[in-house]
């Protein structure tokens, strides 16, 4: 998902005040935007393309959540995460679609990967798997809409795998995102772990495609302590990584419009990474063609750095609550 239209199915929520820990994330001393250029880290690019095009193969039939498509999808998760020796589990939950009346069950698939030396403290780093299936027909493949963030999610697992996190990271692959948050808000309503302990979200929707090669990251105006981290993120980026759709009007701001929204709704900082939509977004022809691999896998690997880095700086900011 991510288009305004949608936004008019969302609740109003209401906005928490941040966790103690918040005030603490990523205030240790900043980086600043005079860093050296970074060296993009090693991601296999061929595998994040064969999981894409599976993923967003027509016969995943548009991986609707609680569809034989989106349980295919689910498998396929999970064997590939089983491979890497992980143990992934199910998060269910019920929800009633935009498009029907009786209740629907949706799978979230989620993986911990433990902290080499805190597992107190938890990132939750996170895609939506789901898209809108077949319509009258056709089926919608959502490469970019979010088969593209979900392949990311499976590098970014095996590159955890190869070199651990210092803290506890949640892997979070959504379900029902695009019937309204509705895997990561049962999450948030759910947790799996104490919220309090989640020290941020970092959530992809659509990072497969730009024409100018341009990345959005989105969170440091909702969560100012991220800028400094931000700026430095940027120097150097192998894509254009600009910072925005996270203030101003409804129209331009992003926050509700993926999963980070339902942990924004909980006080949880977020970072949202994602394309500016394109002409095939929410459309039958947002096709594995249409992505660009070379900026798919710069993508993927900026994604890749920001959550080495939050893990890096959660080691100096203060505990949590
Ligand atoms: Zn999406």
């Amino acid at each position: 998902m991510r288009s305004s239209t949608v936004k008019r199915y969302l609740l109003p929520m209401r906005r928490f005040p941040a966790f103690l820990l918040v005030g603490a994330l990523l205030a240790a001393p900043a980086l600043t935007a005079q860093s050296r250029p970074w060296t993009p880290p090693a991601i296999d690019s061929a595998q994040l393309l064969r999981d894409l095009s599976v993923l967003a193969h027509d016969s995943m039939e548009g991986r609707d959540a609680g569809t034989p498509g989106g349980a295919r999808a689910r498998r396929y998760l999970t064997e590939r995460l089983r491979a890497m020796g992980y143990t992934p589990t199910e998060h269910a939950f019920s929800f009633t679609s935009r498009r029907a009346s009786e209740p629907r069950d949706g799978r979230s698939l989620l993986v911990r990967v433990p902290g080499r030396s805190d597992t107190t403290r938890v990132l939750v780093v996170s895609a939506h798997y789901d898209h809108v299936g077949v319509r009258d027909g056709v089926v919608f493949n959502g490469t970019d809409d979010n088969a593209s963030g979900t392949a990311a999610l499976l590098a970014i697992a095996q590159s955890l795998r190869k070199s651990p996190p210092a803290h506890t990271v949640l892997l979070a692959f959504w379900d029902a995102e695009e019937q309204g948050l509705r895997g990561a808000r049962a999450w948030v309503d759910a947790p799996t772990i104490p919220l309090e302990r989640v020290a941020a979200n970092i959530n992809m929707d659509m990072v497969g495609r730009n024409v100018a090669g341009e990345l959005y990251v989105a969170g440091g105006a909702k969560y100012p302590r991220f800028s400094p981290f931000l700026d430095s993120l940027a120097v150097g980026a192998p894509v254009i990584l600009k910072r925005g759709h996270d203030a101003g009007s409804p129209s331009d701001d992003w926050t509700n419009q993926s999963d980070q929204g339902a942990f924004h709704a909980k006080g949880i900082p977020f970072l949202y990474f994602g394309v500016e939509d394109h002409p095939d977004y929410h459309k039958a022809t947002d096709d594995f063609e249409t992505i660009v691999p070379g900026f798919y896998v710069r993508a993927v690997q900026t994604v890749l750095e920001a959550v080495r880095r939050v893990d890096t700086r959660l080691a100096t900011s203060a505990p949590p609550r």
